[in-house]
């Protein structure tokens, strides 16, 4: 298999040497594959990116939005025309299972297909006034230089989500993709410069940790370099990066975690269910910020469903991300460590099925139904938790990897109150026959996104996408709603009546007639 070098790209240019010192991305399900070798910046060149974005900035906007249109066009045709290579490239790099990597490659197409008419419309308003012989009108202006730090479990999708409207809206970009998905990244990165004929410093890539990004882009932000700031990954480092634009008067696109949950009412059937449940729960091991977090079930289907769930759970496929399996690794060794932290949490009042084993799978600790060698990569065990509830860290907080808990509920009301209890909001989803209880559900709950028996998991590219709480503060992408993220309005008042008409006061009175009765 080939091994890339990966380095930072400023100003269409590779950077030389390695000022943040290197790291090797590996192939998770095979860790004795090196994917690339990674050459990281520090946060100077995180700085120097931001003012060579800057600079070119001006000049992207000038072209007109429907050129820019043109070269989303371009891109996304790149990228359908890459779109394998791309897929196994995710799958060697962070293990998603390839058709699943291909679906993550369509998201991208799909996204260039939604904005290259963009490009035409970016629509503006006439407006008309209060006075006469003036003219109102409204313009989406780009915010300026845009830098984007993305988390590794969706390596292509979610960055195209930011970098493929901020471009279109005239934007720049400096782009921090996640360390371990970094030879994805140089291939996105180059599809994007070389598909749309992008000039050199519109879209810059920089390869580096976290406590060195978060510098970077404290300075750039001091020095005035970065206007917009979108950060998809953990809620806690989100917070952080909140608070950081907050002080340089920025609102950030926050893109954070999910405890998302999944309601099964008395009327649901259950198949459908268990079927959600285990893509919900298990697909991308359990790495997506939609994954499912608890299945809230009604007391009188409880069992019917903990049982089929479970029976479903066992028999399903592991391992080789390349084979029909549920799902491959852990994303990354880090997300292992931190997934047997997580197992810590079950305590003796919890009821452990799903698998023959719970945390790695090993020779030791094996699995049945394991496609390929597990010693290889970083494989975890399926682990269902029955008997969670508010108070217990595993209810309470998002357990990112394959982990899955069970509670139960009686009244719909109370179904919602533990919905919303850890205090996320990004997905949700209630399996019912009963309209009412469905739209009942959507109101009380908080989650930016709702399913209707469909799993948590399966944002179209042009539906909002984001969430609430501790998922996020409001922003949305995708689709128009993510215009407002990467465009700011400006108002145009245009008075030709040549002279000086003051607002509210100088306006015309009409004389009604308030005594009037029929
Ligand atoms: P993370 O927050 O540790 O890292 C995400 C990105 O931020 C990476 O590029 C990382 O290098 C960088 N980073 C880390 N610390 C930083 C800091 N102090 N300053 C600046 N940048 C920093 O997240 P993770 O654990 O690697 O990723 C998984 C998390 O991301 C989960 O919580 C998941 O739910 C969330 N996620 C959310 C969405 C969404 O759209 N809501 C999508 C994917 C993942």
């Amino acid at each position: 298999m080939d091994q890339r070098t990966v380095s930072s790209v400023i100003a269409g240019r590779p950077v030389a040497g390695a000022p943040g010192g290197r790291i090797r991305s590996t192939n998770p399900a095979r860790l004795d594959e090196v994917v690339a070798d990674v050459a990281l910046g520090d946060a100077p060149l995180l700085v120097t990116a931001a003012q060579v974005a800057s600079d070119a900035q001006r000049a992207w906007a000038d072209v007109p939005a429907p050129v820019r249109g043109r070269a989303i066009a371009h891109i996304g045709r790149l990228v359908e025309d890459n779109k394998q290579a791309l897929a196994a490239l995710v799958t060697r790099e962070i293990g998603k299972p390839y058709p699943e990597a291909l679906g993550e490659v369509q998201e991208i197409i799909d996204t260039c297909d939604f904005f290259l008419g963009e490009g035409r419309r970016l629509y503006g308003q006439t407006v008309p006034s209060e006075m006469p012989d003036k003219q109102l009108f409204t313009f989406r202006n780009p915010v300026g230089a845009v830098a984007v730090i993305t988390a590794g479990n969706f390596p292509v999708a979610v960055p195209s989500w930011y970098i493929v409207p901020a471009l279109l809206c005239g934007n720049s970009v400096v782009w921090k993709p996640a360390e371990y998905s970094a030879a994805t990244a140089a291939a996105f990165h180059e599809l994007f410069c070389r598909g749309g004929g992008l000039p050199p410093g519109v879209f810059n890539v920089v390869y580096a940790d976290g406590p060195t990004t978060f510098a970077g882009l404290e300075q750039a932000l001091d020095a005035g370099l970065i206007d917009k700031v979108g950060f998809t990954g953990s809620s806690e480092v989100g917070a952080r990066i909140g608070e950081l634009a907050g002080r340089h008067l920025q609102s950030a696109c926050l893109e954070l975690g999910g405890k998302n949950p999944m309601v099964v009412t008395a009327s649901a059937d259950i198949d459908l269910a268990v079927e959600g449940a285990l893509f919900g729960g298990f697909g991308t091991a359990g790495q997506r910020c939609t994954s499912l977090g608890t299945v809230i079930c009604h007391e009188s289907v409880h069992d019917e469903f903990l049982t089929r769930f479970a029976e479903a759970t066992a028999a399903a496929a592991v391992g080789d991300p390349f084979a029909d399996v549920l799902y491959g690794p852990m994303l990354d060794i880090r997300f292992s460590e931190r997934f047997e932290r997580f197992l810590a949490w079950i305590g003796p009042q919890h009821k452990i099925m799903g698998s023959s084993g719970i945390g790695r799978i090993t020779a030791a600790n094996p699995r049945a139904r394991f496609a390929g060698d597990p010693e290889a990569g970083i494989f975890c065990h399926p682990t269902i938790v029955d008997g969670v509830r508010p108070g217990d860290k595993i209810f309470d907080q998002e357990t990112f990897g394959p982990l899955v808990g069970v509670t139960t509920y009686r009244t719909l009301d109370q179904a919602v109150e533990l919905a919303n209890a850890p205090g996320y909001g990004l997905s949700s989803s209630i399996y019912t026959s009963d309209a009412s209880e469905a739209f009942r559900f959507r109101r009380g709950v908080s989650a930016g996104m709702v399913s209707v028996n469909n799993s948590t998991s399966g944002a179209e590219a042009h539906l909002p996408f984001g969430g609430n709480g501790k998922s996020g503060n409001g922003s949305r992408q995708s689709g128009q709603w993510v215009l407002d993220q990467f465009t700011r309005w400006q108002a145009l008042n245009w008075d030709y009546s040549g002279r000086l008409q003051k607002a509210q006061m100088d306006v015309a009175e009409l004389t009604p007639d308030h005594d009037f009765r029929l």
